[in-house]
């Protein structure tokens, strides 16, 4: 039976979904709805000085405190129960109340009065916007069938919504762009080797512990996560040995003991030659492997080929470097942190490889269930719920658009890239409303350009947004949300090292007219004509949960809004076990070859950029979360704009001084806003760097319009994981465009024949 295992696995994709969305959301089981009357009042936090919640300012969640004074938040900091953060925040963490207080929040609903794009809008009232989405909704189902619906989410409160779509029976809900432009390649591959996601919302890797750590691409330290960056420190200043692959010399390399400054592209050949490295030198950990792995000889024999020779031109990096790195990480096993990564949708082709390479990097380290490695999630105990979303026709479409093209995708939704082709073609099947919650899809989607023309095939869109992004100018209704201040959500548990239980609540009144993604869903389903949300407001539902745990709402704030738990995250090694079919590490996926899949990784050379160019990488800001944050007052003080990095060797050819001005071009010929150039060694000369998020294109965004350059705007072409449908983002290249004239780059270090130059499509010129 095809993808046997993955099937099971998926249904335990609870867990990874959980660790995408709600932390750990349990299945759900119907409960009785309670009358008006029964419903308890909500907790008497509001106007207390003091508020316990859960940050939103990224995904991360740290419990925080609010401070309010006379009604209004006056500062935000860690809450000093949490046993991940402690009073700990960082600037964006801290800067929430400029969200909360931002003057361009949309404060009513709105209804376009101009074309897509244009942003012009009229006040409406909320009967007249959820009316009109409701009608749409059921105009659209009745005409096309339900997968004529399609939802982009993130979030944890745009879970509401998504239900409303697959109630109303549509397959085509993204589970978050996110997802098919983050996370996903790196989630399947952790999923298949372990039986588990290790790429969520939290990443179960023990750098506190380690005595070695690795990391390929992760930037920890412009990457800020509270607790993350914390547990890194604390792991180096334990004595843990580092090591950092990166083309870019990055906070995290700044660190290294070893940095190895890599060809982009070609992480898998490194990971394959390193394998084979320590199979064939007998340095992996064979009492580990015999135990508890399978797909040994399989994963031994396909590694074969691949030597540190063969690598070192591929990767552009000497033997002797990677040798000593290798050995570094054996010689500290089983004590070795091989750091999952978190955003994977690089090339496309091999991404999935790519983090399974890793998983079983870790394997052959025996650096799984131990003090320094990936450790095992401690289920935290909440009570189960249930919205009483019941799909009334549940229908499957003659053609699927995720399962018919990508095998592994439909456990997590629809590929984005597939939804967008469907709207523009009309096939399999018709795509003509969009509903979006949570995500602005024009700044994480690949290929921004065609997500604008499939926008404007729709007969309708709507989203709920806080601020008017480029979605919410694209959009037809505009539902005002309210931001995590001002909102409950649901119960968190985190299964981490110390693991814990807390809620998000608000800390404040909802400003304006704005309504809670609970509330507007709740208002949809009524419309709709769906029995769904069967709770009055979050607080029942969250009560419930709650009595799951042996807990009320009252009793959680009475302590401190945080009960922490004992954790077992290492094993015995008599009672290890992973969360597979067999109990065993997978080190080669039979599910994968069951599908003519590589059933263990393989290197598929991405192409080199084409001549004149270099490769476009991107990162994050540590006091920004994409271009969600570019708007907010105390954020974009600190980061108004990002910089261009460029090679010095390279800036000095073309006579580019640092600090100038200049626009980017790409291979399509779409061209960037104005960025300035940061010129640096510390970046390989066949690639430049800068920071995702900026240039936002919303005039209405007072902080964030034209600040900057959109790295996602010239993101034109994008290759999709053969596996589930990921879109890649490093697959776009860039040349200069000084005071008008175009200039093209240098070539310093030429790929090796085994690498392919990237030819651009001759149909895909874009816009000057
Ligand atoms: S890392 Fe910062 S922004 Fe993210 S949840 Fe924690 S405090 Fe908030």
């Amino acid at each position: 039976m095809k993808r046997r295992n993955f099937l099971k696995l998926s249904a335990s994709a609870c867990a990874a979904l959980a660790a995408l969305q709600l932390g750990d959301k349990d299945i759900f089981r119907p409960v009785q709805a309670r009358s008006a009357a029964e419903a308890p009042k909500l907790p008497g936090s509001l106007g207390a000085k003091e508020i316990t919640s859960v940050c939103e300012m990224c995904f991360w969640r740290c419990p925080i405190v609010g401070k309010v004074k006379n009604g209004r938040l006056v500062k935000i900091e860690g809450n000093p129960k949490s046993p991940a953060n402690g009073t700990r925040v960082c600037a964006r963490g801290n800067s929430g109340v400029q969200l909360l207080y931002d003057p361009d929040r949309i404060k009513y609903p709105l209804k376009r009065t101009g074309s897509r794009g244009e942003g012009k809008w009229a006040r409406i009232s909320w009967d007249e916007a959820l009316d009109e989405v409701a009608h749409n909704l059921k105009e659209t189902k009745r005409k096309y069938g339900p997968h004529a619906l399609a939802f982009f989410d993130h979030g944890a409160s745009a879970e509401f919504m998504r239900d409303i779509f697959k109630t109303l029976g549509s397959e085509n809900y993204t589970n978050e762009p996110a997802f098919f432009q983050c996370v996903g390649p790196a989630a399947l591959a952790y999923l298949m080797t372990y039986g588990y996601v290790t790429t969520g919302t939290r990443q179960y890797i023990d750098m506190k512990n380690a005595k070695a750590m690795l990391f390929i691409g992760t930037h920890i330290g412009e990457n800020v996560h509270v607790s993350h960056v914390r547990e890194f420190i604390e792991g180096l200043q334990n004595g843990a040995k580092l090591v950092v692959v990166d083309p870019r010399y990055s906070a995290s390399a700044a660190k290294a003991d070893i940095y190895l400054p890599i060809r982009p592209g070609t992480d898998t050949a490194l990971l394959l030659a390193w394998m084979n490295f320590i199979i064939s030198e007998g340095l992996y950990n064979k009492e580990f492997v015999e135990k508890h792995c399978t797909g040994f000889d399989e994963l031994k024999k396909a590694v074969k080929k691949y030597t540190l020779q063969w690598a070192s031109p591929i990767c552009d990096l000497p033997v002797r470097d990677m040798k000593k790195a290798i050995l570094l990480l054996a010689g500290n096993s089983p004590h070795v942190a091989v750091h999952p990564g978190r955003h994977s949708t690089w090339y496309g082709r091999g991404d999935t490889g790519r983090h399974q390479a890793l998983a079983i990097l870790a394997a052959l380290f025996g650096a799984v269930g131990v003090e320094g490695g990936l450790y095992f999630p401690t289920h935290v105990k909440k009570g189960h719920i249930s919205f009483g979303c019941v799909e009334e026709e549940p229908e499957t479409p003659a053609k699927s658009i995720s399962e018919d093209y990508y095998p592994f995708a439909s456990t997590f939704g629809s590929p984005t890239s597939k939804i967008i082709e469907a709207t523009l073609t009309g096939k399999p099947y018709p795509v003509k409303l969009w509903g979006i919650n949570g995500v602005n899809i024009l700044q994480t989607i690949s290929n921004p350009y065609h997500t604008m023309e499939a926008i404007k095939k729709l007969d309708f869109i709507f989203c709920e947004e806080i601020l008017p992004t480029e979605t919410a100018i694209w959009s037809d209704i505009v539902l005002p949300g309210a931001t995590y201040l001002e909102r409950y959500d649901t119960v968190y548990t985190f299964d981490l090292l110390t693991p814990y239980l807390t809620v998000r609540q608000p800390v404040v009144k909802p400003m304006f007219e704005v309504k809670s993604s609970f509330w507007i869903a709740r208002e949809l389903a009524k419309r709709t004509g769906l029995k769904c949300f069967n709770y009055n407001n979050e607080v029942e539902f969250i009560e419930e949960e709650l009595k799951g745990a042996g807990l009320t709402l009252k009793e959680l704030n009475q302590k401190g809004g945080i009960v922490s738990y004992k954790a077992n995250p290492y094993r015995d090694p008599k009672e290890f076990k992973v969360a597979t079919e067999d109990g065993k590490v997978q080190l080669a996926v039979e599910d994968f070859a069951d599908e003519d899949l590589d059933p263990v990784p393989k290197f598929v050379p991405t192409p080199a950029p084409p001549k004149g160019y270099v490769r476009l990488v991107y990162g994050r800001s540590p006091v920004h979360t994409f271009s969600r944050t570019m708007n907010n007052k105390w954020l974009h003080n600190e980061a108004p704009e990002n910089l261009l990095w460029l090679n010095d060797k390279v800036a000095k050819k073309v006579n580019i001084k640092d600090g100038e001005e200049v626009v980017l071009e790409n291979q399509d010929g779409y061209r960037s806003w104005p960025i300035k150039i940061k010129v640096t060694p510390g970046i390989r000369p066949d690639t430049a760097y800068m920071v995702h998020g900026f240039g936002s294109r919303s005039k209405q965004l007072s902080k964030a319009y034209k600040q900057g350059a959109s790295d996602q705007f010239l993101v034109t072409e994008y290759e999709d994981d053969p596996f589930m449908g990921a879109s890649s983002h490093r697959t776009n290249f860039i040349r200069i465009v000084k005071a008008g004239k175009v200039i093209n780059l240098p070539e310093l270090c030429p790929p090796p024949k085994d690498i392919p130059r990237f030819v651009p499509q001759k149909n895909r010129t874009g816009g000057k």
